[in-house]
């Protein structure tokens, strides 16, 4: 089954990815993480994202699209999740024309909500592991290997307003779009991440 997860900022498309992919044969494919990797190793493409990425903009669709091309065709037609793309109807619709998708799952989450779980979220620079300052009880170590944790740059206040309106404009008419394919299911996003998962493990059956 090929996936895609939709959602906004914060929702916890991350934390249900990994339990997915943990559950679920189906690779993974995060253009966040695609991006930040390249960010890292300092490409052209990284250079270039990073400045869309810093004020909290999409990157340019050719390039974001050519990204996804390429990681598809790299896991030879392996079931795949998609977790972050598409973010826009052109994205969809380049999709579309790519690979078949069987289901998109929303996971809704109340967007006042989303500031301050996205301020707080860490990640650790081990093991990848995302949690947040409430669960940490003022340490900086991960829970899980003991590693340092980090705020992501574009998980700052300023550039958060961005990302949650780049989201309201450009990403959430993507419901309605799969919503008229038929393969939109929704999750309620508001629980613990095991509560959600619990509702993703029913929409995937
Ligand atoms: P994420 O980790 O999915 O929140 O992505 C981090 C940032 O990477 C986003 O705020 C965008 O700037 C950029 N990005 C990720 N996926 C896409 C996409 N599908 N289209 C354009 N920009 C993207």
């Amino acid at each position: 089954m090929n996936i895609i997860l939709l959602g906004a900022p914060g929702a916890g498309k991350g934390t249900q990815a990994t339990r997915i992919q943990e559950n679920y044969k189906v690779k993974h494919i995060s253009t966040g993480d695609i991006f930040r990797y390249n960010i890292k190793q300092q490409t052209e493409i990284g250079v270039l994202a990073q400045s869309y990425i810093q004020k909290g903009q999409l990157v340019p669709d050719e390039v974001t699209c050519k990204i996804v091309e390429i990681a598809l065709n790299e896991i030879n037609n392996e079931n795949f999740m998609l977790d972050g793309f598409p973010r826009n109807i052109n994205q969809a619709q380049v999709l579309d024309k790519l690979v078949k998708i069987d289901k998109v799952i929303d996971i809704s989450v109340d967007l006042g909500a989303l500031t301050e779980r996205i301020c707080g979220r860490r990640s650790c620079t081990a093991c990848g592991n995302l949690t947040h300052v409430s669960r940490l009880g003022g340490k900086n170590t991960c829970e899980k290997c003991g590693g340092e944790l980090i705020q992501r740059s574009d998980d700052k206040e300023e550039t958060v307003k961005s990302r949650l309106a780049v989201y309201s404009e450009q990403t959430a008419p993507l419901i309605e779009y799969y919503k008229a394919q038929g393969k939109l299911v929704s999750v309620n996003g508001m629980g613990t991440p095991d509560e959600v998962f619990e509702e993703v493990k029913k929409v995937l059956g």
